[in-house]
């Protein structure tokens, strides 16, 4: 469902993606495990076109876009097939939680106001914030503001659901409260990437683990064999740092 081929990218001559080969089948969980600056944002980022890859070909489902001759077109048709969830939630201020979630309804899939917020609502009812439809993001827990950037994220119905450290802006104990809806995001099947440094929720939800250092994946495969059996040295590394 997701193919990333040879995909590179540079910010001002420096090389921060070195030749990402990358296969995600449908319903799979990915976790992206890497030290910082190793590229998984910039890796995360440039698969739905937050940044724009110097080279290589993205696809998702039947959407391909190759780097290097890609149309406003076709690039557009591979984000909408992207949905992505922030560390820091980038929930609109001005706008409710349900707020929030309608317009992505409503500017996204044109779906009518009265329709988006009544689809909105059991979307906050499944994020178990129904309660709180009314409130703005300000007024909520970080915990809370995150699990309406998802209940975003899930509105958009897209192939793919990027997550990039949505726990790590959260107090320890909100922790709990968001991975347990990615977990439940994770057994309705949805496909996955997920960075992240939570090991435990790794361990439990991911289908793989992918390791990238530098730029490049260095290794993936099961997490039994990403955790507790690294071949790399640089994953050795990471992980006596993170375990
Ligand atoms: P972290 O774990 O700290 O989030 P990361 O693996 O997500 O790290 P990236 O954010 O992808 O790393 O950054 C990789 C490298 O690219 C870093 O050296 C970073 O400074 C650089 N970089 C990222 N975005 C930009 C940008 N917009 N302009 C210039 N350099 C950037
Ligand atoms: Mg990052």
């Amino acid at each position: 469902m997701l193919e990333l081929r040879n995909l590179h990218k540079a910010f001002n001559g420096q090389t921060v993606l070195d030749g990402i080969d990358l296969q995600v089948q449908q319903g799979e969980i990915v976790v992206v495990l890497g030290p910082s600056g190793s590229g998984k944002s910039t890796m995360l980022r440039c698969i739905n076109y937050l940044e724009t890859p110097d080279k290589g070909t993205i696809t998702i489902s039947d959407q391909s876009v190759d780097a290097e001759s890609a149309g406003k077109k076709e690039i557009l048709a591979l984000r909408r097939k992207t949905s992505f969830v922030f560390q820091n939630y980038a929930l609109f201020k001005n706008k409710t939680a349900l707020g929030n979630i309608t317009e992505a309804l409503t500017t996204v899939h044109g779906i009518p106001e009265q329709k988006a917020r009544k689809k909105a609502m059991t979307i906050l009812e499944d994020v178990g914030l129904a309660d709180r439809h009314d409130a703005w993001p300000s007024a909520l827990s970080g915990g809370q503001q995150q699990r309406v950037g998802i209940g975003r994220a899930m509105a958009l119905d897209a192939n793919l659901m990027l997550f990039d450290e949505p726990t790590s802006a959260l107090d320890p104990e909100k922790v709990h409260e968001v991975l347990d809806l990615m977990k439940k995001l994770a057994r309705q099947k949805r496909t996955m990437m997920v960075v992240t440094h939570e090991i435990p929720f790794a361990r439990e939800v991911a289908d793989r683990i992918i390791f990238i250092d530098g730029g490049k994946i260095v290794e993936m495969g099961t997490p039994e064999e990403i955790l507790d059996n690294p071949q790399d040295p640089r994953t050795r590394d990471f992980l006596r740092q993170v375990l």
